[in-house]
């Protein structure tokens, strides 16, 4: 039979042959899939040596890309404009068929969607807290979907349940929780983590708002840095707290909760008649990554009786660190903590953690008991069915990745890991300093992976700090940033923050990047802002 016809797979080329090579040599019979459907494929009968196939091809597919991934020629994205894929591009279209398509489309479609879309695990890829391929992290992510099922009760996850328990002991005693206490859940992502730390800390101190709502309870107020992430706002929002009862509390220049600043916020509250009962502190803000001073933090929710969140969603990775973990002091005095593994540590998306430490609460808070998932008469220890935790039913699946990290790299591995992104850190910061064409945003060395600064291209050198050095300023990174997607060889952030103008924000927390990735970021830089 004529198998694996390289030229219908078309443009695919070199990439397509040794694929149909590694289908022959593992002596399988090929699949012409171009006359295979979707139907063919098991559960189909006889259909196993087709879906081997299939798998392969992608396998193939997928392999290939995790290596250009790790190419530093490749690039890290093939800009296109969003009308440009909309209409469909060399044979790549969006449209949803009333037909089905045969396999070798659907194999094409599957290349197609990962060559117009952005390498994130490239090493010039300095866009987003998350990043990185990690090929153990993929391959849980694989076993994931195969195995297919859903986190709500033991009775259909029990290996997964039980691991969802190893991993959230283990972070609850890397934390500096004693093993007496400590409750937790995996979270759709550390927005969703840090709903979960005030919707419990509400009830902690409001029960009733449970079953009577929120207009049983009085005006209730919470306290976040400017520099925090704005999760905080959307969850008092989408919690009927309202955005406007988020006081938001000032910080030094360096990115720091500013502790007197705190407590004057919290009494200025209480004066208007509000009831403060919730402070989020910050373990690695998003932007500057800077840790707020927990202790001090801490002395004043326990002064007032507030519950103390720490959100270490960026930050929480450099626990995994005896070089760095000293800059999450206080921690342990929380009464809950976000910690987002699939930040600094790598794991792919989506993974991330609340802990809670007092036990039963969110157990408390959001079980409702429903009889067709939740039975109590079932023949095992139904403390097992945890799904009543979460405010979600269906859950998906998200530690099993992370285990299997854990497993393959010790907890030793992740620390060499986080202090090799921080040490790209201190390079970049040291590299800054030297030049003139850059400028930090502040001049302290970085704490954590994050490294602000602006390129001041030639015609701003000689300017005096001001309003119109500013204006100009601020559309600097921008147009950067504009021509960089179009040439695709890396790619990195900028944002403005308060009175600060555009400025880029380079983040290191993929374990492929390198020094020499870094003066290439650096030059790139200067190049595409050079005539600006
Ligand atoms: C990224 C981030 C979050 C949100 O996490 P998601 O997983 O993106 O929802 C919350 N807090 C901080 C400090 C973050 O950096």
């Amino acid at each position: 039979m004529d198998f694996l016809q390289q030229d219908r797979i078309s443009a695919a080329g070199k990439e397509k042959q040794q694929a149909s090579a590694a289908v022959r040599d593992n002596g399988q019979t090929p699949a012409d899939f171009s006359s295979i459907y979707s139907k063919d494929l098991l559960p189909a009968a006889g259909g196993e040596e087709m879906t081997r196939g299939f798998l392969q091809e992608l396998v193939h597919i997928l392999l290939s890309y995790i290596s250009k991934s790790s190419q530093r020629s490749s690039k890290v994205l093939d800009f296109h404009h969003p009308h440009q894929l909309r209409e469909g591009l060399d044979g790549f279209s969006l449209e949803l068929p009333d037909q089905p398509e045969n396999l070798e489309q659907i194999l094409v479609d599957c290349r197609d969607t990962l060559k117009y879309g952005v390498r994130t695990g490239h090493p010039r890829f300095f866009n987003q807290l998350s990043s990185g391929l990690d090929v153990i992290g993929v391959a849980g992510e694989w076993l994931t979907s195969v195995a297919n099922t859903n986190m709500f009760t033991y009775e259909v996850s029990p290996v997964f349940i039980l691991m969802e328990e190893f991993l959230l002991k283990k972070m609850q005693s890397i934390v500096g929780w004693s093993a007496d206490v400590g409750d937790g859940i995996f979270c759709p992502g550390g927005t969703i983590s840090n709903l979960y730390s005030i919707l419990v800390a509400r009830y902690h101190f409001y029960p009733e708002v449970k079953t009577r709502g929120m207009g049983a309870l009085p005006r209730l107020a919470l306290f976040t840095s400017e520099h925090s992430h704005y999760s905080g706002k959307k969850s008092a929002s989408v919690l009927g707290i309202g955005s406007e009862n988020v006081f938001v509390v000032k910080c030094d220049e360096r990115g720091k909760m500013i502790p007197a600043d705190l407590e004057s916020s919290i009494v200025a509250a209480k004066e208007k008649g509000l009831v403060p009962f919730y402070v989020n502190a910050t373990a690695g803000t998003t932007v500057y990554g800077a840790f707020d001073p927990l202790n001090a933090i801490a002395d004043i929710c326990h002064k007032h009786t507030l519950w103390m969140h720490v959100d270490a969603a960026w930050g929480g990775g450099l626990l995994m660190s005896d070089r760095h973990r000293m800059k999450l002091q206080g921690i342990e005095r929380a009464w809950s903590v976000t910690w987002n593994p699939h930040k600094m540590m790598g794991v792919p998306l989506q993974c991330s953690v609340i802990l809670i430490k007092k036990r039963g609460l969110l157990q408390g808070c959001n079980e409702i008991g429903a009889t067709y998932l939740f039975q109590t008469d079932k023949h095992y220890d139904v403390n097992y069915d945890t799904g009543d935790k979460s405010i979600q039913c269906g859950r998906h699946q998200d530690v099993f990745k992370l285990w299997l990290m854990w497993k393959a790299k010790g907890s030793q591995g992740f620390g060499s890991q986080v202090n090799k992104c921080l040490e790209n850190a201190e390079y970049l910061y040291e590299q800054l300093q030297r030049r003139t064409d850059f400028e930090l945003v502040f001049k302290h060395k970085p704490e954590h992976s994050n490294v602000c600064f602006w390129y001041l291209p030639p015609s701003l050198r000689g300017l005096q700090p001001g309003p119109d050095r500013d204006m100009r300023l601020h559309q600097v990174a921008p147009r950067i940033k504009g021509r960089m997607m179009e040439k695709g060889s890396l790619l990195i952030g900028y944002q403005p923050l308060g009175d600060k103008v555009n400025f880029f924000r380079c983040v290191f927390s993929n374990p492929a990047t390198q020094q020499e990735d870094i003066d290439f970021l650096l030059e790139e830089i200067a190049q595409f802002g050079e005539d600006l």
